[in-house]
């Protein structure tokens, strides 16, 4: 059987280096075909001199430049490097997004326009663009699978059922709660970045590490399962499960629950969405259920973690509400890694932002663009009017 031709978007960041392993452990399975970074020159001339992909696409124009240079200097000129975005998805059978925040739009929107599996692991994408990305899923040949561990045990709960409309009571996100589970806010006023990129079970890029530690990443988390499965809000439960075992789970109206276990892996979803709907051969760690002995499930602290009910509000309002909260977030988030704002601001940036959501819906990429641009604007105010 031919292999599986595979397009990394972000291939030098966490998902993409761990995309790599997968691709590595199935011998054989996989070809990578193009690689996509924004400005990481040195990494993906590495990974392009290992892996000899067919195009290069690099979104900095001096950063492209080097990678060009040094592949050409190493015998590689026939790797295409370019910044043109539409090469990265052209040659693949299956797109790995694994961009980081609203950058990943354009990746997302390219590949289902032109009707390929799209393994999502950027949420910010579908949850700030979903009015514009939903009617791209109908594309023939289009399709979703998320590499987000949550939907992804989603996804494989919900093979258990053959009319998801009807026959889904309740979907139940699960939460490790992130390194400040148990904390008071008062105990959360001065943490530092460092304890925010501590993160308890899983090992992830710095954005989401800090959006678990706010619990803004199960907010849009929330958010993401209405726009993947089509789930009303009523029907979203998020649950504290600090051993990060159960990844979610899908209640059926029969009071039946299936979910999905596995150990915290993020190569796990990775290899579910490439091999879909198949399995791949490799595991990535395997359950001990004599070690594991317990799970354990409790209620979010969302008066501590106002982030949480902050991304309900804004999917509910929906338009571009669930895109302003992303933008004012991401804002809020660089400046704490900055050392700019104390880690219990960011939800106030949040708040500032979305009390300006006007009720538009965005019918547009571009409209999707402006909604995000306005949001950042507001959000850099509200930054500067932070007491300090
Ligand atoms: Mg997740």
């Amino acid at each position: 059987m031919a292999a599986v031709r595979v397009a990394i978007a972000g291939s030098t960041g966490s998902i993409g280096t761990q995309t790599l392993e997968v691709v590595r452990a199935e011998h054989g399975v996989y070809e990578v075909v193009a690689l996509g970074v924004g400005t990481a020159a040195d990494a993906v001339v590495a990974q392009a001199t290992e892996l000899r992909p067919e195009v290069v696409v690099v979104a900095d124009a001096g950063a492209r430049a080097r990678v060009a240079a040094e592949l050409a200097a190493a015998g590689l000129g026939n790797i295409d490097v370019t910044d043109d975005h539409l090469a990265l998805v052209e040659p693949a059978d299956v797109v790995v997004n694994g961009v980081v925040g609203f950058a990943g739009l354009p990746v997302t929107v390219d590949t289902l326009r032109a009707g390929k599996r799209l393994a999502l692991a950027n949420k910010e994408s579908l949850i700030a663009a979903g009015p514009v990305v939903q009617p791209l899923r109908a594309v023939p040949g289009a399709e979703i699978v998320p590499v987000d561990s949550e939907h992804c045990a989603i996804h494989q709960c919900l093979r258990a059922s053959v009319d998801h409309a009807r026959e889904v009571e309740r979907v139940v996100l699960t939460a490790s709660g992130g390194p400040f589970r148990g904390r008071t806010a008062t105990e959360l006023a001065e943490v530092t970045v460092d304890q925010a990129l501590a993160h308890p079970t899983w090992s992830m890029g710095p954005k989401i590490t800090v959006d678990s530690s706010t619990l803004m990443n199960k907010g849009l988390e929330v958010i993401e399962a209405h726009e993947l499965f089509g789930t009303p809000y009523d029907r979203i439960e998020v649950v504290v499960h600090p051993q990060s075992i159960v990844h979610s789970m899908v209640e059926f109206t029969d009071g039946s629950t299936v979910a999905q276990l596995s150990l915290p892996d993020m190569r796990l979803p990775i290899g579910y969405a490439l091999g879909h709907p198949h399995r791949i051969a490799t595991p990535f760690g395997r359950i001990d259920w004599a070690q594991l002995s317990r799970l354990d499930f409790e209620p979010p602290d969302t008066a501590t973690f106002r982030c949480l009910g902050l991304a309900y509000r804004a999917g509910r309002l929906g338009g571009s509400a669930p895109a302003r909260l992303s933008a004012a977030n991401e804002v809020a988030v660089e400046a704490f890694l900055a050392g700019r704002i104390r880690w219990n601001q960011i939800p106030d940036v949040c708040v500032a932002v979305l009390e300006r959501h006007d009720g538009s819906v965005p019918t547009s990429i571009d409209e999707v663009v402006d909604a995000d641009a306005d949001a950042r604007r507001v959000a850099h105010r509200a930054l500067e009017e932070l007491p300090t």
